[in-house]
């Protein structure tokens, strides 16, 4: 409590200096001067905002083996005075320094002010992925995947903050962040991007980043030098590829999309996100960046989304040069532009530019259009507070990578790290055993941390920070580098010495074996096959052989098969990425210094061709189908044990429009504290299209000291009982509910509903 008194404390009086500098502008303001820009921009000027290329367009080019980087003054003026360009992102390879962040903005600025006919500042836009990625010493979070596994909003909205705050030390005002995408394909190489499989935890822990990261959910501070802009992505079902390949075709009816893919955007458009990134794939054939369904027909007419969207990488080219729904470089930006994008990420040139006035001239894109683009984009400009304090702030550095962001990175993983098996509570190790440390993820500060970190595909070690501690080193810090040894064992995908590693297990009380998955996302992190790597099993086996006591600590990004060794360990610790702070917080729990307290967010499959989610119909549970992952959704043990008892809904039966309050007691019935998540599942037993078995409808995280006991209250909403109907349209049906919180059950009735009753 006090740590977050004191994360509050400071962060709240950065605010409160925040807020004197900006006076908040309202919307009519910003519509209003929007308006009087656009009436005298040129066509030229309008495309040019709707123009977004990558830093290296505008710098000298890249010394190879070196992280010097230069920006060009030449081709900064070509593309600002002569391109009219309005946004640039990302970064050359490797994160920069907070001064150089300020130094390039400051340069871009000067030239986009100074240098252009109406001084439009630029909208600079960073992947700051768990942390301001791209920034050196920034506070490296656990990704999302892991943020999931701690069950706790409050966790994620602080981290939203200190993103928001970080990269805006660093003279950004816009982050590509949060992945909104639902985790229901493991295969996907950005499966850990997620926060999971379920859509109401995706969307809570969703809304409580973005309302960390802008300030609250009114989007009126994203202006104030601690917040900024988020954008959503990548809109939508972009996570649901049917080979498990990432940027391959999703097959997804709308019914699915509207049930399953849709709610954690239309949560985020709620929340105040000024700008949606869009899915770079394809679903039922066409390309999402073609799509006016669901570009302006969903996402405008049904959602009233007023922001940006932006097109993802070169996506715009590529329905001409890859998927060949255009027939020309010309036709690809004319649909993009009509299906409802605003910005294009060219981003390594400029013929999105040159085209789209074309196509204008041509009359083949309506200016009204091309109005309504670069309104949004303007407006965006306006919200981040760029047309008043354009330059990056040298005060905010001192904001940056603060020892209590540390702290709250600490405390993520340590509430993230899921015990998913104790045999004969093996765990927690006494201090005073000596440890054999093994696996090819013990000494790897990117094991711990997993794409987006440092540079795009994070495996690039040698530029991580010196100061932040392995596995090995943290479980040496806690022993004494004396009583444990390490002996690598195998790489990820190679045995190295299995006889050294065997021997060495003989010499010690118990082993601690750290499998898991290299540093990827995107393309290069695709697989084959979800079992995890051979060799790793192996060396596994090796050790449960020795007869010593084996605990398994996996930092892996997506939940890789591990049925061979799973009964033969005796311990099993799910890290997910936990971030720069992983390695202290696996010790933490391994030595017992900290009650693990995660709980997967989604199901730990058994087999490679055995994936089931949770909440699966009830056809996935007959005639031999059954769902038995490894672990399932929502599990996750911890040093102490919980007990549920006296579950209580407030009526029995219900109006379909009142709420009904559902309360139960959580005991701590062991002798130390802890911390449990209270998960309510809700089971509608009747419905014209399959009902799921069940679906979190709610969930509380609470500490308790042994034998405390506490009163848990939930509040299902007349919204927490419908579904997407055959029409395509969300209903609530008349009928009987289930409501369980672990064995307990309870049934309600809910009758006959108004056919004019709408939900949202
Ligand atoms: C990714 C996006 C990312 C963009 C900019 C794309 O390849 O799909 O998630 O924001 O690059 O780096």
């Amino acid at each position: 409590m006090t740590q977050r008194w004191v994360f509050f404390t400071v962060t709240v009086a950065v605010h409160l200096l925040a807020q004197v500098a900006t006076a908040a502008i309202s919307k009519s303001e910003i519509n209003q001067k929007v308006q009087s820009l656009i009436s005298q921009m040129s066509l030229e000027e309008k495309v040019g905002q709707m123009t977004q290329v990558t830093l290296q367009v505008i710098s000298k080019p890249s010394i190879s083996g070196s992280q010097y980087h230069e920006l060009d003054p030449v081709k900064l003026e070509d593309a600002l005075v002569n391109h009219h360009v309005g946004s640039i992102l990302n970064v050359i390879y490797s994160a920069f320094s907070v001064d150089h962040w300020q130094n390039i903005l400051t340069q871009i600025q000067e030239v986009a002010l100074n240098k252009t006919p109406h001084s439009i500042p630029i909208l600079y836009g960073i992947d700051a992925i768990h942390g301001a990625t791209y920034t050196l010493g920034s506070t490296l979070f656990p990704q999302s995947i892991a943020m999931a596994a701690t069950w706790n909003p409050d966790l994620v909205r602080w981290e939203g903050e200190v993103v928001a705050t970080e990269v805006r030390a660093s003279g950004i005002p816009w982050n590509f962040s949060p992945v909104l995408d639902i985790g229901r394909q493991p295969l996907w190489s950005r499966f850990w991007e997620t926060y999971g499989e379920d859509v109401h935890l995706a969307t809570t822990l969703g809304t409580a980043y973005i309302e960390g990261h802008q300030g609250n959910l009114q989007g009126n501070l994203i202006g104030t030098s601690t917040h900024a802009a988020t954008c959503l992505k990548h809109f939508m079902g972009y996570s649901y590829p049917l080979s498990g390949k990432d940027r391959t075709p999703a097959w997804l009816s709308e019914g699915i999309l509207r049930e399953y893919f849709l709610p954690t955007f239309e949560a985020g458009i709620r929340a105040g996100a000024p700008s949606i990134m869009i899915n770079s794939s394809e679903i039922d054939g066409v390309p999402v960046h073609s799509n006016y369904h669901l570009l302006t027909e969903i996402l405008r007419n049904e959602l009233h989304f007023e922001g940006v969207t932006v097109s993802d990488w070169e996506d715009i080219k590529r329905l001409y040069t890859r998927d060949r729904v255009a027939s020309s470089p010309e036709e690809a930006v004319r649909m993009a532009v009509m299906a409802g994008v605003d910005m294009s990420m060219v981003p390594l040139d400029f013929s999105f530019y040159e085209i789209l006035i074309q196509l204008v001239k041509d009359g083949k894109v309506p200016i009204a259009r091309i109005d309504e683009a670069v309104s949004r984009i303007l407006h965006v400009k306006f919200q981040v507070g760029l047309f008043e304090r354009p330059y990056p702030d040298p005060r905010l550095k001192s904001e940056f990578g603060r020892s209590e962001f540390t702290r709250l990175s600490r405390q993520a993983a340590q509430e993230s790290i899921t015990l998913l098996k104790n045999s004969n509570e093996i765990l927690p190790l006494s201090k005073n055993k000596k440890v054999l440390v093994t696996g090819p993820s013990a000494h790897l500060l990117s094991a711990l941390n997993g794409g987006w970190t440092v540079t795009w595909q994070g495996d690039s070690e040698d530029l991580y920070p010196k100061d932040k501690l392995t596995i090995l080193q943290a479980i040496q810090n806690k022993l004494g580098a004396q009583n444990v040894s390490f002996v690598p064992g195998s790489t990820y995908d190679r045995i190295l010495d299995l006889d050294a590693v065997v021997n060495a297990a003989y010499q010690v009380d118990a082993v601690v074996v750290c499998l898991g998955e290299k540093p990827y996302t995107e393309t290069p992190g695709n697989i084959e096959d979800l079992t995890l790597e051979k060799a790793q099993l192996d060396l596994a086996s090796a050790l449960i052989k020795t007869g010593k006591p084996v605990i398994l600590v996996l930092t892996e990004g997506r939940p890789r098969v591990i049925r061979q060794i799973v009964d033969g360990v005796q311990g099993i610790l799910m890290a997910y990425l936990p971030g720069m702070e992983g390695g202290p917080a696996i010790a933490d729990i391994l030595f017992g210094e900290v009650n693990p307290s995660g709980k997967l967010p989604m199901s730990y499959p058994r087999a490679p061709n055995s994936i089931v989610p949770y909440d699966h119909v009830p056809m996935e549970e007959v005639e031999g189908n059954t769902y038995d992952p490894e672990f399932p959704f929502g599990f996750g043990l911890s040093y102490t044990s919980f007990e549920v008892s006296n579950l209580q809904l407030s009526v029995d039966s219900q109006q379909p429009t009142q709420t009904i309050e559902v309360s139960v007691s959580v005991t701590n019935r062991g002798n130390r504290a802890g911390k449990e998540t209270v998960q309510l599942y809700l089971t509608d037993l009747y419905g014209s299209v399959a009902r799921p078995v069940q679906q979190i409808r709610g969930f509380q995280k609470v500490e308790l000291n042994p034998q405390e006991t506490k009163r848990i209250l939930f509040t299902l909403t007349p919204n927490d009982l419908t579904f997407i109907g055959r029409d395509y349209r969300r209903i609530l049906e008349p009928g009987e509910f289930k409501v369980k919180i672990g064995p307990l059950e309870k049934r309600f009735q809910v009758g006959q509903v108004n056919p004019f009753t709408v939900f949202m």
